[in-house]
């Protein structure tokens, strides 16, 4: 037996993978949402041992059979949850490629067409957020965490200098990092795998849209700064992930010049905003920020996993992860700087950049931009039917997210829980519950390509026949 199979092997294998791929492309558009799993059966669909080794078919029948009857069909255009996307077919195909290839972008030598790719997309990328093209870095991560753990360690070692060899005991201050209470958690989970700890992160309360209260945000860097700690980073959240707010960061920058903080702009999700003509202002200041974390495997519809760290700091990574104990950024070999090895978390690295060098080979930015102001003005229309269907919007974001209820049940606890359990049941649609302002609301969040008018308008059918139901039976 070799790994490579037989060319007999995959000669059919490939073919007959196409075929059930395109089934479930296609298919998966009418498929339920979601089964209510029961782990046990989960656990029990797995093949559980290794011993008898079964035909490469079987295996992949297996595997497909199990994610069909056990996940939830984020692909589906009925999908209204977090930002998960439908994958773009280019996005999907480079996938493939890079499995097959297998490039090691760790150094420049071993990848060089690779890298270039990525250094491309961040430059290019970069400068549609308004960075000037001297000063853009950045890097390809994992996910937003990740883009957000680099944003710490970067600003810790741009606050102290020391802070490469000397970690958080060098640090004469406490450094501090500030988010909207809105933000999300992965800050905090930053701030505990930096070495801060969750302490040292300050959620500011925020406004009835969820934005963080700049005055707040004032007196608590007083307060920190009288108290003898360091301002360190300030997160500005452009568009939470729970009601779409966009914080205030041109009164946040503001700050900077007192205070002196990395100001880092959370924009995993409405990064994407940035390449529709008609709503990229929505971002305006943006370009303030000394880093951005854009997640592409969100609102960019890549697979997994797929984000953008993105700095105005020509030298902020290679300070942070180069790690050659003599290292002087005047000297350094402009080619040495873009190896991810000494210019990011990872050491060994994927091609993650080829998921989005494709798709916009093959739409532009022309068919991006398409794509994100329709799903916008698809969240506008959402909101008209909501409410010309008797619904209460309780957020006010102008990207595509809605947080909603019927005034009727405003204090009713149970009635978000009920319709939330009946989408469950029937499978139709999916979306979630979010307390948004403290208020319990039901959320839907268009965050498919695939979506149109026809689903939205099922989506309404859906939200008031199973309203009706919960009237009957509580009138
Ligand atoms: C999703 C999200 C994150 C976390 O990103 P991952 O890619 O899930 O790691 C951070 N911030 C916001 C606003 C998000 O929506």
């Amino acid at each position: 037996m070799t790994f490579d199979l037989t060319s007999a092997d995959r000669e059919a294998t490939w073919p007959k993978l196409v075929r059930q791929l395109e089934h479930f492309y296609t298919e998966n558009r009418h498929k339920r949402m979601s089964s209510l799993p029961d782990r046990q059966e989960v656990v029990d669909s797995l093949i559980q041992t290794f011993d008898s080794p079964i035909p490469i078919q079987e295996a992949i029948d297996h595997v497909i059979e199990g994610l069909s009857a056990h996940a939830v069909q984020v692909t589906n255009p009925n999908y209204y949850g977090m930002f998960n996307p439908r994958t773009s077919f280019p996005s999907i195909i480079a996938d493939v490629i890079t499995a097959v290839f297998n490039p090691q972008l760790a150094a420049w030598s071993h990848a060089p067409f690779a890298v270039e790719i990525e250094h491309l997309l961040i430059q290019t990328i970069g400068q549609k957020f308004g960075f000037p093209a001297d000063k853009i870095d950045g890097v390809f991560a994992t996910g937003g965490q990740e883009a957000h753990i680099t944003a710490v360690l970067a600003a810790l070692n741009y606050a102290f200098p020391t802070y490469k060899s000397t970690g958080i005991y060098g640090c004469q201050n406490r450094p501090i990092i500030y988010a909207s209470a809105s933000s999300h958690h992965a800050i905090i989970k930053a701030a505990r795998v930096c070495g801060l700890g969750s302490d040292l992160v300050r959620l500011i309360p925020v406004d009835h849209e969820e934005r963080m209260i700049i005055p707040a945000l004032k007196k608590q860097l007083a307060l920190d700064v009288f108290n003898g700690h360091q301002p360190l980073l300030v997160l500005a959240t452009l568009g939470t992930t729970g009601s779409g707010a966009i914080d205030d960061i041109k009164q946040i920058a503001s700050l900077k010049k007192k205070y002196n903080f990395w100001l880092h702009a959370d924009a995993a999700y409405g990064g994407g905003a940035i390449l529709s003509t008609q709503y990229a202002h929505l971002l305006k200041g943006i370009e303030l920020a000394d880093s951005i974390t854009f997640d592409a495997h969100k609102w960019l519809s890549v697979p997994m996993a797929a984000s953008l760290f993105i700095c105005q700091h020509p030298y902020a990574l290679a300070n942070t992860f180069s790690i050659s104990a003599n290292f002087m950024p005047g000297d350094e070999d402009e080619i040495d700087r873009l190896s991810s090895y000494t210019h990011s978390i990872q050491w060994s690295r994927r091609f993650i950049g080829l998921k989005l060098y494709l798709p916009l080979l093959v739409f532009g930015w022309q068919g991006y931009d398409e794509v994100i102001t329709r799903q916008i003005d698809l969240g506008n229309y959402l909101r008209i039917q909501l409410l010309q269907n008797g619904w209460k919007i309780y957020n006010n974001s102008k990207l595509p997210i809605i947080c909603f209820t019927d005034i009727k049940y405003e204090y009713d606890e149970k009635f978000n829980q009920f319709i939330y359990n009946s989408f469950l049941d029937s499978g139709d649609a999916w979306i979630i519950n979010y307390p948004c302002n403290g208020k319990e609301t039901l959320r839907a969040c268009v965050t498919n390509y695939a979506t149109n008018e026809s689903h939205i308008q099922n989506l309404i059918h859906s939200l008031n026949e199973k309203r009706a139901f919960y009237a009957a039976q509580h009138s």
